[in-house]
């Protein structure tokens, strides 16, 4: 009984570990073919004894296909044949015991797949190694993703770096450290922040959109500054830096400004010249009335002494008076000269345009009384003041007068005598002045041609009145320009705006 009831239990149990064993392969199994790593086993002569199906699809072929090749397997692609062969002889021949390698592998289909190649010893439950496992992971994917992202690194560094504009990344003050620097700024600054980075961030703490031009004193250069903060690969907010280098362009500026202060001066001087004959002229006649008084003076001492006439003490201060006032005129032109020489920035005041003609009128004169025209002047009532430089304002009235009175030379006397300055305000804002001459007026074909520098039908002429005149009167905002007489000669006019001066101008 008891062997009886042995045996039927004993089947049952034998069955039951059957059954959990055929569990427990069916689990590994399901698990195996769900990995997706793949798996290879080989034996000790390097024979494929198992592959997993994740193995089978990575090369395309089936286990029967695979199973029971030996190297050179069939995966294997000829370009990297020798690398496959050589890991497999040192495995083979015990030279390493294990062995982590990226190679690539070949699909049926011909593609190429890289692959991580993890191979260990296999050992069985006593510890003899009986061959190798492999797992293959196929990294194409990740390579080609790494790769990509490299050379998009590459592109981005090759485009800094070729960049003229330095640029540098570094974190806000007080730390020290610069984080990035392209070539153009290791150039500028070697792989120092102080005197890059931190100079100009310093001087221009503007937002990105607005630029600033600042000097660099460490290298003596002028830059274009933009700064923005930037939230940096480890997540700190850092600040961007780009300058591009404009030296050269303020050089130019610099020079350009130069070149027109020069210019300026210039012109000064050109009128000065034009002026000489007229403001010698205006010397000599008060020297020579000083000399006439105390000659005179001298000679009727003498004669009183001679016991001639007698010389009271008021004739006496009636001609040191004389003499005194004379000298004092003299004074005012030397002043004047030396004011209209010595400054480089035109001065605007509030004045009167009477005492402008009036000084104009003075200095010309002497011309035509030489000439035997008279200058006439008609002044509208009550003008305003003028907000201008009066020494340009009467170098250009003038200019327009001896003009005026040259192209009068040449005409016969009986008509051309007379020379007008009318000052008028036809607008309230507007003060005109014109120089009305009976000349030989201006010939057609020369007419587009009067206000160009350097232009002159005159033997002794400079050409460089008119334009300069001109640009005098545009700087006051006002215009200048001329029309024929019907009566013959020319009208040349100016206008002035009563308001603010011009800006340009400096204030007194
Ligand atoms: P410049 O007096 O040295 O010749 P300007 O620029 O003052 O230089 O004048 C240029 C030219 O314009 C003169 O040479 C002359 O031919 C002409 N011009 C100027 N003003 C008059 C005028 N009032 N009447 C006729 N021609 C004139």
């Amino acid at each position: 009984m008891s062997r009886m009831s042995w045996i039927p239990s004993l089947q049952s149990r034998k069955a039951r570990t059957e059954e959990e064993l055929k569990r427990e392969i069916a689990f590994r199994r399901a698990m195996e073919n769900s990995m997706p790593t793949g798996m290879r086993v080989i034996d000790m002569e390097g024979r494929i004894e198992y592959v997993n199906s994740a193995f089978c699809r990575l090369v395309g072929m089936s286990q029967e296909e695979l199973l029971g090749q030996t190297p050179p397997y069939s995966y294997w692609p000829t370009e990297e044949m020798e690398q496959h062969k050589r890991n497999i002889r040192m495995l083979l021949r015990g030279d390493i015991a294990s062995l982590n390698s990226e190679v690539r592998v070949m699909h049926r289909d011909g593609r190429r797949l890289i692959c991580r190649m993890f191979t260990s010893p296999l050992t069985d439950s006593d510890g003899t190694q009986t061959g190798w496992m492999t797992s293959v992971t196929d990294i194409t994917e990740p390579t080609r993703i790494r790769e990509e992202l490299a050379k998009a690194q590459e592109r981005f560094i090759t485009v800094l770096q070729s960049l003229d504009a330095a640029v540098s990344v570094a974190p806000p003050e007080p730390s020290d450290e610069l984080l990035f620097a392209n070539e153009a700024y290791q150039k500028w600054f070697g792989q120092l922040l102080a005197p890059g980075h931190r100079v100009l961030a310093r001087t221009s703490r503007s937002p990105w959109a607005e630029s600033r031009e600042v000097f660099n004193p460490n290298v003596q250069r002028w830059f274009d500054v933009r700064l923005r903060s930037i939230q940096w690969v480890d997540g700190r907010i850092v600040q961007l830096l780009v300058a591009t280098d404009i030296t050269l362009r303020k050089l130019a500026e610099e020079n350009q400004r130069l070149q027109y202060q020069r210019l300026q001066q210039t012109s000064r001087l050109i009128n000065m010249g034009e002026m000489a004959s007229s403001l010698a002229h205006e010397l000599n006649q008060p020297l020579a009335a000083i000399s006439n008084y105390t000659m005179g003076a001298v000679a009727r001492l003498r004669s009183s002494q001679a016991g001639g006439v007698s010389l009271t003490t008021d004739d006496l201060i009636e001609m040191l008076t004389k003499t005194a006032a004379q000298a004092e005129r003299a004074g005012k032109v030397i002043q004047r000269i030396r004011g209209f020489v010595k400054r480089s920035d035109p001065v605007r005041k509030s004045v009167e345009v009477a005492d402008i003609v009036a000084e104009a009128v003075g200095l010309a004169e002497i011309d035509a009384r030489a000439l035997g025209i008279r200058v006439q002047v008609d002044l509208a009532e009550a003008l305003p003041a003028i907000h201008v430089d009066p020494i340009l304002i009467e170098q250009v009235l003038l200019n327009l007068i001896k003009n005026g009175l040259d192209a009068m030379k040449a005409m016969p006397q009986a008509e051309a005598n007379e020379l007008w300055v009318h000052v008028s305000q036809p607008q309230a804002q507007t003060i005109e002045v014109a120089v009305v001459d009976r000349g030989s007026g201006v010939a057609p074909e020369i007419r587009d041609r009067l206000f160009d520098s350097f232009y002159t039908t005159k033997q002794e002429g400079m050409g460089m009145g008119l334009n300069i005149c001109r640009s005098i009167i545009e700087s006051h905002q006002g215009r200048l320009w001329f029309d024929d007489n019907a009566e013959g000669g020319s009208t040349f006019r100016f206008t002035i705006p009563v308001g603010s001066g011009p800006r340009t101008l400096k204030e007194t």
